[in-house]
């Protein structure tokens, strides 16, 4: 049975004979409003009564909703058949406007060691639906305001659940369904080249972010595993690959972690890996700086304090970075720190 909150108007024409494009358009924007496709001005009885027989709304059960009280994000802890996982609320600049960090997997299996998902291993996948869900539950439960974007940085590595992750962009950003702009999803990967090659070619208006943590070979092996099958070279030549094809600078991201990846010949590596990216495609990448937030048990790292002179050495390169604030960290919602333990 079709999930009928993962179709596009296309493949809903698609997939349930005698529905015309248009009331296929209609229904869908119906099922994204919470109601039941019935027959109206625009939808003919046989069209609406051919698209509930084919069609379901699966549902997320809300297992927790727990609001920060050091600033507006929400984590909400979502149930599927047993599967745990979760999404966050995200507060933009703009007064209620919201992106949602949304989960791709249930765990996953890449391992990075200043991430909490890293430790569960990898259960499942996420079908289409229940990533699309994710944005409608935060979108429903808004007390004002819109969804403006979302960004796949929750639990799991996006391009190793690709098919299902484009179904769901191309619902979030199909008019009648989420509606929102191709251009405020991005999709953020620790680094697998082929599926880079892939967002690029088949969702081409769609930003990409990468887990740097440090242009250093060693120091990212460290603490990246998917380093040992993919080299940084290789995952920037996808990057670069990405920018030619799309005009998009991609963002890079450097979870700075004390004594490991953030030192001054640290940021001197990014700085020239940064230098070298823009020589080649014309784009700059959007240098990220995370600050590592607990992830609990026995801890492997600490939280940096050097960041200001990490952004120092980039200052004098010429390089403008940004101290990304990642919140609801009394909460357990900030960056590497999802690991549905409600
Ligand atoms: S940072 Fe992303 S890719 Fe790495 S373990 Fe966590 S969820 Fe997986």
């Amino acid at each position: 049975m079709l999930a009928l909150q993962a179709v596009t108007p296309a493949q809903l024409v698609a997939s349930v004979s005698g529905v015309t494009l248009a009331e296929a358009r209609k229904a869908i924007a119906a099922v994204h409003r919470g109601e039941t496709v019935t027959a109206n001005g625009a939808i003919r009885r046989t069209a609406a009564e051919a698209i509930r027989d084919a069609g379901s709304m699966p549902t997320l059960e809300i297992v927790d909703e727990v609001a920060s009280e050091l600033d507006p994000f929400v984590k909400y802890a979502l149930d599927s058949a047993g599967a745990r996982f979760e999404c966050v609320r995200i507060p933009l600049e703009h007064p209620d406007r919201f992106t949602v960090c949304v989960s791709s997997q249930v765990g996953c299996a890449l391992a990075c060691a200043f991430c909490a998902t890293g430790r569960l291993g990898l259960q499942r996948n996420l079908a289409t639906w229940e990533i699309v869900e994710q944005v409608r539950i935060v979108r429903a439960r808004l007390p004002r305001g819109r969804v403006h974007g979302a960004v796949f940085q929750g639990m799991g590595e996006p391009l190793a659940n690709l098919d299902h992750v484009l179904e769901a962009i191309a619902v979030m950003a199909e008019p009648c369904a989420l509606g929102i702009d191709a251009r405020a999803i991005t999709v953020c990967t620790a680094g697998l080249p082929n599926g880079i090659r892939r967002l690029a070619a088949e969702a081409p208006n769609v930003r990409l972010g990468i887990s740097i943590s440090s242009a250093i070979a060693a120091h990212r092996k460290r603490v990246m595993p998917i380093a040992e099958r993919h080299d940084l070279e290789d995952v920037l030549a996808a990057a670069a690959d990405h920018a030619r094809l799309t005009n998009l600078s991609p963002m890079w991201a450097v979870t700075l972690l004390g004594g490991v990846n953030d030192s001054d010949d640290d940021a001197r590596a990014l700085a020239a890996r940064s230098q070298a990216f823009t020589a080649a495609t014309g784009r700059r990448p959007r240098i990220s700086l995370l600050d590592y937030n607990a992830i609990g048990g026995d801890d492997p790292f600490t939280r940096s304090t050097r960041m200001p002179a990490f952004r120092d050495v980039l200052g004098a390169a010429g390089l403008a970075s940004h101290r990304r604030y990642s919140g609801g960290s009394d909460v357990a919602a900030a960056c590497g720190q999802l690991a549905a333990r409600v």
